[in-house]
């Protein structure tokens, strides 16, 4: 007998939080699915992958919980009344996402409101969007002899806004791809800001919407010419702003593996 892939997460009164993937149903882990397939009650939003919920039980309760940008939103504190009002009834939770929880999308909020609670609360992590997305459009986030990290950040508020965290100074010369989600509102405000702290116009980047969808697109350019070329295509969220060289090499037919550099 092989050893079993999965011990089972859910459980009566309790809240899994399960990460996705980004939107292609494949992409969701073993121990995800698992869960998914056993819980009363599932709380999802528009970025989870929705083709996973047809493996719910069928007397599962399904509850949509609206995360549109610009758009209708469930407000987050009504979001984890959801999950801590159907754990106390009894119920087994899972709240499923897009990618991971923890990165964006403020699953370590809900991990919060939980324990708040007193109600049991665990993580299954998924694969997230900012690192599949690339790979899905055949840009890797780091190559050995181009880049040695990635940086992943927010652009859901522009540089200079007083919400910002962000150094963007800092970030337009770590040297590493930068990964940028949430940030296609804000993409010239973003190209402006890091070409004014030094950052060459000519730098490689990319914007990859419905990333892991059969709607996925992919549109190259550079930091200065990204924010036109992308209003052109009409360029919409969900989309991953990627930006360093890595986005030029292509794959198949340069061979930037230095013989000095494997060990
Ligand atoms: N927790 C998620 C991110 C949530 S924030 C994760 O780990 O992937 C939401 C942002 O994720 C979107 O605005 C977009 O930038 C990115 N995103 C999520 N799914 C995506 C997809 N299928 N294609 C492109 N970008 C995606």
């Amino acid at each position: 007998m092989p050893t079993p892939l999965v011990s089972l997460d859910v459980a009566p009164g309790t809240v899994v939080l399960v990460g996705g993937g980004p939107g292609d149903p494949g992409l969701i882990t073993v121990r995800g699915l698992a869960a998914i397939q056993a819980a009363d009650v599932i709380v999802h939003d528009r970025l989870a992958p929705l083709a996973c919920l047809e493996h719910a039980r069928p007397e599962a309760e399904i509850v949509p919980v609206g995360k549109v940008p610009r758009g209708h939103q469930t407000p987050q504190g009504q979001i984890n009344a959801i999950l801590v009002d159907r754990a106390r009834r009894g119920l087994s939770v899972v709240r499923l996402k897009g990618g991971d929880n923890f990165v964006f999308g403020r699953g370590s909020e809900e991990w919060q409101a939980c324990a708040a609670a007193g109600i049991p609360v665990r993580v299954i992590p998924g694969v997230t969007s900012a690192v599949a997305v690339p790979a899905l459009a055949g840009i890797p986030v780091t190559h050995r002899s181009l880049t040695q990290g990635c940086t992943i950040v927010s652009g859901h508020v522009p540089p200079g806004d007083p919400r910002s965290t962000l150094n963007w100074e800092a970030l337009a010369c770590a040297n590493t791809t930068l990964v940028i989600l949430m940030g296609v509102t804000y993409l010239t405000e973003i190209m402006s800001a890091l070409t004014a702290a030094g950052m060459a116009g000519q730098t490689p980047a990319a914007v990859i919407e419905n990333g892991a969808t059969p709607q996925m697109r992919v549109v190259q350019a550079t930091v200065d010419t990204l924010p036109g070329v992308a209003r052109e295509r009409h360029i919409r969220p969900p989309a991953i702003i990627m930006i360093g060289s890595v986005v030029g090499l292509d794959l198949d037919r340069e061979d930037l593996s230095d013989a000095a550099h494997t060990s």
